[in-house]
């Protein structure tokens, strides 16, 4: 399929990110092209948990596509952690969100599963892969993007949803900055970036009882946490025995791809109760079906938006390209989806305010739409990626009292009702919408 020379608006990835500001393009009639640098989209093990603030986001655009991954995956109501040695540790209540949602639940469905029900749902759109975006630059009143193909494109608003080493958010000189002390940050400085260990695998049968097929359970134990997440079969899986998505947080950097002894090693590493010391049996893998490691660490980006001098072109960073953090709470995806609906409606505001009036055109000279978007999503960004940061201590070992103290506290505070609730507005990105 070949690019035309011109659109109004370019949407670097297709990614969640990239599919939901062209899903929300498409729904207000901006014209716009999505391009991605792969050939095509991929089914690699990535993220699993689409949060309710995310079907309402997606929902309030197309009602069918929320219906549809909400039935595609496996709904789970609740987020329960199992001690090593206690039954249930808590179990956050994501049902008790029903008078505030439609999804009181959180849904376990696969990242690229996701991505192709967004794909599905762009009729009359087409991703144009194998695009490479390599340079960048502004011409009279629009960007003109180049690719590794050659071919150039112009545009008057260019989306950069490029995720984590973004190329737009580098051609734009937008830096990623310390979270706190605000000083730039080399991005794939080692100290910067923790490892992740993700992988789709099957365990033997039948699993331990404490670990259900469809709720979402970890088991936190004082050497880390396990977290084997019941995810919906792929073509071709045998229905009597499920695979599990399964991730880690390591510290040295693991194999490109680990394998059933390295698995198998983290599992038991982190099961130092396992029987007949009185804590939980071992899950024991039999078969990787997929695997992967993931470098990420804290890190948002100094701004989202960046105008050329002409003021009349503009470019914008949505989801990874504009926020990195670790995969604690599940988060990612579902803070690039919500970014995205919100860019999309900045998008048509400002395109609607261009073709308008002088006192709107003026307003926007005053850069009002987009650093309302900034300005919101910044914050949210900021909110959850200290959602984020908090879920990866309790998935960190804490060997002795620590461990013991913390366990505890935890159990302690989410029996109380409003902490429960609390705990689950803010995990289910409610509290956001
Ligand atoms: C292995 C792995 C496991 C993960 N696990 C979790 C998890 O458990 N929980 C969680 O919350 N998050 C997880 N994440 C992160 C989560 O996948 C991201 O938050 C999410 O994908 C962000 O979506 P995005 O669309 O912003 O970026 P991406 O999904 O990264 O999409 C960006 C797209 O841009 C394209 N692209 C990049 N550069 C260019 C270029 N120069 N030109 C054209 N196209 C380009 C890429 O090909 C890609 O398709 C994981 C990520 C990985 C890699």
């Amino acid at each position: 399929m070949s690019l035309p020379p011109a659109t109004e608006v370019l949407i670097v990835g297709a990614g969640p990110t990239g599919l939901t500001c062209a899903l929300g393009l498409s729904k207000r009639g901006i014209p716009f092209v999505v391009i991605d640098a792969v050939a095509a989209g991929h089914n690699e093990s990535r993220a699993v948990v689409v949060h309710s603030c995310t079907l309402e986001t997606l929902g309030a655009l197309d009602e069918s596509l929320a219906q549809t991954i909400s039935t595609d995956g496996i709904r789970s109501p609740t987020l329960t952690a199992l001690d090593a040695k206690q039954p249930v540790l808590f179990r956050v209540q994501f049902d008790k969100l029903a008078d505030r949602t439609k999804y009181p639940y959180c849904v376990l469905c696969p990242q690229h599963r996701v991505e192709k029900h967004l794909r599905q749902a762009l009729i009359g759109h087409e991703v144009h892969w194998g695009r490479r975006v390599v340079s960048m630059q502004e011409v009279h009143d629009r960007y003109e993007v180049v690719f590794d193909s050659g071919e150039v494109i112009t545009s008057r608003y260019v989306v950069g949803a490029d995720g984590n080493n973004s190329t737009i958010r580098t051609l734009a000189g937008i830096r990623l900055l310390h979270p706190f002390t605000k000083v730039p940050l080399d991005p794939n400085s080692p100290k910067n970036v923790l490892s992740f260990v993700v992988a789709d695998v099957l365990f033997e049968n039948p699993l331990p009882e404490a670990l259900p097929k469809d709720a979402l359970t970890l088991i936190i134990g004082e050497a880390g946490v396990i977290i084997p997440l019941p995810v919906p079969a792929e073509e071709g899986d045998d229905a009597a025995n499920p695979r599990r998505r399964i991730y880690f947080a390591v510290p040295d950097i693991p194999p490109s791809k680990p394998d059933v002894p390295y698995l198998q090693g983290l599992i038991e590493a982190r099961q130092t109760h396992a029987p007949p010391a009185g804590g939980q049996p071992i899950p024991r893998i039999t078969r990787v079906l997929d695997s992967g490691r993931f470098r990420t660490g804290l890190a948002p980006a100094e701004t989202y938006v960046c105008s050329a001098t002409s003021g009349t072109a503009h470019i914008v960073l949505a989801g990874d390209a504009a926020h990195r953090h670790g995969p604690g709470g599940g988060q990612g995806m579902n803070l690039g989806i919500c970014d995205a609906a919100a860019l999309a409606e900045a998008i048509a505001e400002h395109h609607g305010a261009m073709s308008c009036s002088t006192d709107s055109r003026k307003a926007l000279e005053e850069g009002d739409i987009f650093s309302r978007y900034e300005q919101r999503r910044m914050a949210v960004a900021r909110e959850v990626s200290f959602v984020a940061e908090e879920m990866a201590k309790v998935e960190k070992p804490e060997p002795g009292w620590a461990g013991w103290l913390r366990t505890n506290l935890l159990w302690l505070l989410l029996k109380i009702p409003a902490v429960n609730r609390m705990a689950a507005w803010r995990l289910s990105g409610m509290k956001y919408v």
